[in-house]
């Protein structure tokens, strides 16, 4: 048993010939951010303070889909959610709606912390954000001139999408993904475990481009996007919509409680067998300090550590993989 950290940011049909303007400072901060939860760990901090710090600290990356760098709705507005989840006491706290709110994630362990009620959203979110002298700006803080461009290739092909990894060049429109026109990026999310097996779990997000107002994914939804108990803790990311329909979070840990897999076969029958393929990626660890980053999708950006000295940090499948 030791302590054990994973994060993601963002699983999706993430194409191998991502520039490297747009791979490096995404690399750069999952190796930053992983730092800052592995000193945390090392300097005792608990797991919720852990997955709180590193969840904060992707939000304010621009190049990350939640806070700063969060993806537009169809009227060209941001709406961010999070959620945190404390593996022992199953205490846990959401936020949706969010307009001013520099760290959602904060908010969501205050809505945790300081209310009787788990979910707060739109204008009760912000107004309880204000109550408690949370660190709110201009809405256009948010807004970076990529995500402008992303609405507008989204609005051009009619689609609501996942954060576009790049907005499309012209000539590179044959390459870029699917069928269904998604790509999945950009959600992030943290899972830590300490030496004494304590858990938590923490996801925010800007959620899809051209998302309709008013929409609300998976992030928040405890089960779903986020979930911890004694056993685990699960961060989802991907299409909101099948990870909402295949309670994904919950089912990882449900399978190590009700059937006794451990967590990398209950994420790889969760990631494999429950949802529809290209649409999902989980970070998880257990109590006994193993970590889990499963997709079902070209790649997801991942960064994982343990006490044992184990370390990745990967965007497409590697060689252990
Ligand atoms: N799961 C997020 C949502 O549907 C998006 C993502 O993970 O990129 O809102």
């Amino acid at each position: 048993m030791g302590w054990a950290i994973a994060l993601h940011g963002g699983a999706g049909d993430i194409p191998l010939s991502l520039a490297a303007e747009r791979r490096q400072p995404r690399e750069a901060a999952l190796r930053h951010c992983l730092k800052v939860g592995v000193n945390a760990l090392k300097a005792q901090k608990s797991p919720l303070d852990v997955v709180e710090l590193v969840v904060r600290e992707l939000e304010n990356n621009p190049h990350y889909n939640a806070g700063r760098g969060s993806v537009l709705t169809r009227e060209g507005t941001i709406e961010m959610e999070a959620s945190i989840m404390d593996g022992n006491t199953k205490r846990c706290g959401a936020v949706s709606g969010l307009t001013t709110v520099v760290n959602p994630i904060s908010l969501a362990r205050l809505v945790m912390e300081k209310t009787p009620h788990i979910y707060l959203a739109f204008d009760g979110a912000e107004r309880f954000a204000r109550e408690q002298g949370i660190e709110t700006v201009d809405s256009s803080h948010f807004i970076t001139q990529e995500n402008i461009e992303r609405l507008k290739q989204a609005k051009e092909a009619n689609r609501v999408q996942i954060d576009y990894t790049q907005p499309i060049q012209k000539d590179e429109k044959k390459e870029t993904p699917t069928a269904n026109g998604d790509s999945q990026i950009g959600t992030v999310g943290c899972v830590a475990v300490d030496s004494h097996g304590n858990l938590a779990s923490a996801t925010s997000t800007g959620g899809l481009v051209n998302k309709m107002v008013g929409r609300i994914g998976d992030t928040p939804i405890i089960g779903a996007g986020t979930y911890a108990n004694n056993l685990c803790a699960v961060s989802a990311t991907g299409k909101g919509e099948a990870i909402m329909r295949g309670t994904v979070a919950r089912d990882v840990a449900a399978l190590m409680e009700f059937k006794g897999l451990s967590l990398k076969e209950a994420a790889a029958y969760v990631v494999e067998e429950c949802v529809p393929r290209g649409n999902v990626g989980l970070v998880a660890v257990s109590a006994k300090g193993e970590v889990t980053m499963a997709y079902n999708t070209t790649g997801m950006f991942r960064a994982c550590a343990t006490e044992d000295g184990y370390s990745e940090i990967a965007i497409w499948p590697s060689v252990q993989n």
